[in-house]
C-alpha cells in the first residue's frame, strides 16, 4: 500500500457523538472546503441516468432555518451530500429516511448544484433499530460506517465498500458481538480503501515475521524481532495472537469473517493499531473512536491509547479524542 501522509482524498466527514443518551444521540457533519470533492468522484464515474440511489445516511445536521444537511455513502459515487429542503419542517417526504445509519434510497433533483445534491424524497430500506439501543453495537456501526465514509475513494472499491458496511449493519442488528466484527470489518474496509496494513512478511528482511513484532505506521506493515530496529518508526508492539488473528482476518472472505472471535486483549489492540495507523496517514483522528471508548470503559480509566499496546515509540500528535 502507499501511504498517503496529511493527504485527504475528500473534506472530512464524521460523526460526533458527544453522549451516551441515545434520546440525545446526534450526527453532526463537519464539512471542510470540498470543491473537489464532487468533481474528483464526477470525473470518474458516469452520469447517473436515473437520479435515484442506494443510500446509507451518514450524518445529518440542521441547516439553515428548515433543512436538513445529509452526508450519505453510495455504492455507484461513494459519499455525497445532499440537502433536504424543508425536512425539518415536514418529514413526509423523508419517513424515517434522516437518522445516521438508517438504509435508504434517495431520489435526488436532476442536477446538483456544485457539490451539493438536492434530495427530494427517501423511501426507508432498513433502519436497524436493534443495534440502535445498544451501545456497544451502535458504537461499533458509527465507527465503521465513519471510516466506510473515509476511505469511499478508489472507484472500483465503492460497490465492495458500501456492501461491507452495510453487511456489517445487517449483522450488528442480528446481533452479532461487536468486539470481533468490528476489528475484522474494520481491517477489511481499511483494505478497500487503499489502507491495507502489510502483515503477512516482515517489512525488512521479507521473511514470515518471528516476535517480538513490531508494527510500523509509516510502512504500515509488520516488523520481525530481528528488523523492528532498523524499522521506521512509530512503531507499535503487537502480540503474536492478535498478529495471528489480523491475518486470518485479512485473508477470509467477508462472509467468513464471523468465525473469528477477538478477546478483549486482541480487539483492543488491534484497534489500537488501527487508529494510530489511520491518524498517521490521514492526519486526523476519527471522531467515533471517543464514543467507541466511552461504551467499552464506562468509567473512562483506560482509553484506547493507553490499552495494551506497549508503544515503542510515541505515535506522533498522540491525542485523546
Ligand atoms: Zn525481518
Amino acid at each position: 500500500m502507499k501511504p498517503r501522509r496529511g493527504g485527504h482524498p475528500r473534506p472530512p466527514l464524521y460523526f460526533e457523538l458527544s453522549t451516551l443518551n441515545l434520546e440525545l444521540f446526534q450526527a453532526e457533519v463537519f464539512i471542510g472546503p470540498g470543491r473537489n470533492f464532487r468533481e474528483s468522484v464526477g470525473q470518474d464515474h458516469p452520469i447517473m441516468t436515473e437520479r435515484q440511489t442506494p443510500a446509507i445516511v451518514l450524518t445529518v445536521r440542521e441547516y439553515g432555518e428548515a433543512d436538513l444537511l445529509v452526508t450519505f455513502l453510495t455504492p455507484e459515487r461513494g459519499p455525497l451530500t445532499g440537502i433536504a429542503k424543508h425536512a425539518r419542517k415536514s418529514r413526509r417526504r423523508f419517513a424515517h429516511c434522516l437518522e445516521p445509519l438508517s438504509r435508504v434510497v434517495f431520489f435526488l433533483s436532476p442536477k446538483p448544484a456544485r457539490d451539493l445534491e438536492f434530495l427530494q424524497k427517501g423511501e426507508l430500506v432498513r433502519s436497524f433499530p436493534s443495534l440502535r439501543r445498544d451501545l456497544k453495537r451502535l458504537g461499533a456501526a458509527a465507527l465503521l460506517s465513519e471510516v466506510a465514509g473515509l476511505l469511499a475513494g478508489p472507484p472500483d472499491a465503492l460497490q465492495e465498500i458500501f456492501a461491507t458496511l452495510e453487511d456489517a449493519l445487517a449483522l450488528l442488528e442480528q446481533g452479532e458481538p461487536p468486539d470481533s466484527l468490528l476489528p475484522a470489518f474494520m481491517l477489511h474496509l481499511m483494505g478497500l480503501g487503499g489502507y491495507r496494513p502489510r502483515l503477512h512478511h516482515c517489512g525488512g528482511c521479507g521473511a514470515e515475521p518471528e516476535a517480538p513484532l513490531a508494527f510500523s505506521l509509516p510502512k504500515g506493515g509488520i516488523f520481525c524481532g530481528a528488523c523492528r530496529g532498523k524499522a521506521p518508526g512509530p512503531l507499535l508492539s503487537l502480540n503474536p495472537g492478535t498478529w495471528k488473528l489480523l491475518r486470518l482476518a485479512q485473508d477470509l472472505p467477508r462472509h467468513k469473517l464471523l468465525r473469528l472471535r477477538f478477546p478483549p486483549q486482541q480487539r483492543d489492540q488491534s484497534l489500537v493499531i488501527f487508529r494510530a495507523f489511520l491518524r498517521y496517514h490521514l492526519g486526523k483522528n476519527l471522531k467515533s473512536w471517543s464514543f467507541w471508548e466511552k461504551v467499552i470503559r464506562p468509567t473512562g480509566n483506560k482509553g484506547l491509547n493507553s490499552g495494551h499496546t506497549d508503544k515503542i515509540s510515541s505515535p506522533e500528535g498522540e491525542s485523546h479524542g
